[in-house]
């Protein structure tokens, strides 16, 4: 790309061999070896027709067999060479290597060869001034249509012209034509314009490849990275497993994605998403040796493939030598950012000779290597390949569903355990799968934690269940869960605060349900975060609570108003003593902080009652409520008021 800017700023159109590389020299030839395919039949029927009038012509003489028999051959090599065209024109080439292109000058040389026999063998048999006349015509016209037809070759052009030039120059002298220097002048001045106008057309379709050459590269070219792009990845691929059906070796393709990219990109924003992948990519470009082929596919997904490997052990070598190279943190808006790798990999010719086949079979095993955590490679595996579809498809079918509002939340009521009263709902997510049926958001949210929808998920939820709010008591609240991911955008105040000014809510109507279990680092950004939300007004709630590994360090980190008591706590309450004696220093503990209670998954009397003696605040389960849908609401909080006025 640089040299190519070069060039056009030093305006130099032309097209000087030594600047170029070897494959766009390939390039270059084969666009002339093309277009002189196409004028072929053209100049076939030229030769032909011109043997033809010679032969007529010398009909009759003593060099009539003579004649018979160089016609013949010319006639051979015509045929010859317009059918060893056919294929040019018919599979327009994309690269010509530099030996098919002598073989073009050679050609050119030989039948210019055969047409300087004509004049040399047969001038004393047409020595009257009209059959001369003939053949001057011949020589200058031939001379002219091969010139044409090689034109987009120089030296093909000379090498044509040159014997019929001769030729014709030793005819020409040798017969008693008038004005025989004159003629002989003009056909110099001939030649010459044709090699000329050869070299200028040369120059031209030099330069118009030039532009055409840079604009295809800059579209196989990634914007950012600078490395290949998808398509190129492709088209090298292609290549690569030519060669390696052709020689017998192995290829492989590993599939790239990077761990711990999106939380880079959520928390600091594009510019250091972008710093990031910049490092990758030259890590990669590091990596990997010269004849392998490294390229960004897109997002956080790049791709290698490496060519003439041995096997499976030497591709596990390079991908540790590549886990090697992202061993030291990257840097990204100012701090270390650790990075990691998932890598899939499929093998040519085992796993198919095919770039399609290759690319899904490597997507599929960096599917595996995902899902098995952080910085897993796996090699293609057939048994695994049918699940793995079958999550991708669903993956797709959750992406629709979201930007078709095909999803909904139910609402499960959370009650004061004194007074039986509602004080709020939690907003649950539901997915009605056309064919599969309900899908559980234990199932769909982690997807969309994965794929990164979680960000367009969550802010379709937090609308919705705005819009549900409204119809609420506006002493109920709605909880809303969120996703870590969600927390750890940079931006997820200043949005949460945009929408509900949009909704005309003030943020107390919307609390925001954290779970203790997803946070995982002492300084995870989704705690500052938090902060900011708790400062903007919206309350917070620890779900979960004692599932997690550091609770009690969340009470003190998180900036809390309540704790929601995992439902296996509740329900493990009444018949465990262990079970009980959590629960209970929980409400105590919560109470000495000052934070409310909730507990969870409230299935049975017994439960409630135990909860009730101990003073646990709030209750929400199915013994109180399942989780309703939207419509009806209404009749929930009739049945409530209706309640109050007999109390
Ligand atoms: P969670 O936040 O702990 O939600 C409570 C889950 O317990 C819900 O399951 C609810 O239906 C269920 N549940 C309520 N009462 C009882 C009961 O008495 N007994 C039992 N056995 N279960 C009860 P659900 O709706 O399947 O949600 C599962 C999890 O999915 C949620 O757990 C939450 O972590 C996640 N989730 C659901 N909706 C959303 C959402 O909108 N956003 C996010 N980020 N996560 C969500
Ligand atoms: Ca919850
Ligand atoms: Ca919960």
């Amino acid at each position: 790309m640089g040299r190519g800017a070069d060039r056009r700023n030093k305006g130099l159109p032309a097209i000087s061999k030594d600047e170029f590389s070897e494959p766009m020299l390939a390039r270059i030839r084969a666009e002339q070896v093309y277009a002189i395919a196409r004028f072929t039949p053209a100049i076939f029927v030229v030769n032909i027709w011109n043997v033809l009038v010679l032969v007529a012509a010398l009909y009759g003489t003593p060099k009539e067999a003579t004649a018979l028999g160089w016609a013949f051959v010319i006639c051979s090599v015509s045929a010859y060479l317009y059918l060893r065209a056919a294929s040019v024109r018919d599979r327009r080439p994309t690269r010509v290597s530099r030996a098919a292109a002598r073989i073009i000058v050679i050609a050119a040389a030989a039948v210019g060869g055969l047409w300087c026999l004509a004049p040399l063998m047969f001038i004393d048999h047409l020595a009257a001034g009209g059959a001369m006349l003939v053949i001057v015509c011949m020589c200058c016209g031939i001379m002219c249509a091969g010139a044409l037809v090689l034109a987009s070759m120089p030296e093909a052009v000379f090498a044509f012209v040159a014997p019929v030039l001769a030729g014709s120059l030793i005819a020409i002298d040798r017969s008693d034509l008038v004005g025989q220097y004159h003629i002989s002048l003009l056909f110099v001045i001939y030649a010459s314009v044709l090699v000329l106008a050869s070299l200028s057309y040369y120059k031209q379709m030099g330069a118009r490849l030039l532009k055409q050459i840079d604009a295809e590269n800059a579209a196989r070219l990634d914007g950012l990275t600078r490395l290949p792009n998808a398509l190129a990845f492709r088209e090298f691929l292609d290549r690569a497993l030519a060669r390696c059906t052709e020689y017998r070796e192995q290829a492989a393709v590993l599939y790239l994605d990077l761990d711990g990219f999106k939380p880079v990109n959520d928390r600091y924003g594009h510019a250091a998403g972008d710093e990031i992948l910049l490092q990758v990519a030259r890590r990669l470009e590091e990596t990997v040796r010269k004849t392998d082929f490294v390229a960004r596919l897109g997002g956080d997904e790049f791709a290698v493939t490496l060519v003439d490997v041995g096997g499976p052990i030497h591709v596990m070598a390079f991908v540790e030598r590549l886990l090697r190279a992202f061993a030291a943190p990257f840097s990204a808006a100012g701090l270390p950012q650790e990075i990691g790798l998932s890598i899939g990999i499929s093998l040519a010719p085992s796993d198919g000779i095919d770039a399609d086949t290759l690319i899904t079979k490597a997507d599929s095993a960096l599917y595996q290597a995902k899902a098995a955590g952080g910085g897993a490679s796996r090699f293609f595996d057939p048994k695994h390949a049918q699940a793995v579809q079958e999550r991708r498809d669903l993956e797709a079918d959750l992406r629709a569903a979201i930007e078709r509002n095909e999803l909904e939340l139910a609402l499960q009521p959370i009650v004061q355990i004194a007074t039986g009263r509602i004080i709020g709902c939690e907003a649950l997510a539901r997915w009605r799968h056309p064919t599969r049926g309900p899908i559980s958001p234990d199932e769909f949210i982690p997807m969309a934690e994965r794929t990164g929808l979680i960000h367009e998920l969550g802010r379709w939820i937090i609308r919705d269940a705005c819009r549900i709010a409204k119809l609420m008591p506006s002493d109920a609240p709605i909880s809303v869960n969120f996703s870590v991911a969600q927390l750890r955008s940079a931006s997820m105040t200043a949005d949460m605060l945009k929408i509900m000014d949009e909704f005309e809510l003030t943020p107390d109507r919307i609390e925001i349900e954290i779970t203790e279990s997803l946070l995982i680092t002492r300084d995870d950004p989704a705690i500052d975060t938090a902060h900011e939300l708790s400062r903007a007004g919206f309350p917070i709630a620890l779900d979960d609570f004692g599932t997690g590994y550091a609770s009690l360090n969340y009470l003190r980190k998180l900036p809390l108003n309540r704790v929601k008591i995992d439902r296996e706590f509740t329900r493990d309450s009444v018949d465990h003593a262990d079970c009980a004696a959590i629960v209970i220093s929980v409400v105590q503990l919560a109470r000495t902080l000052g934070l409310d209670v909730t507990a969870e998954g409230v299935e049975t009397e017994e439960q409630l009652a135990f909860l009730k003696t101990i003073g646990c605040g709030a209750a929400q389960g199915y013994l109180i409520s399942r989780p309703i849908a939207e419509s009806e609401l209404a009749a929930l909080f009739a049945r409530e008021t209706a309640k109050a006025l007999a109390a």
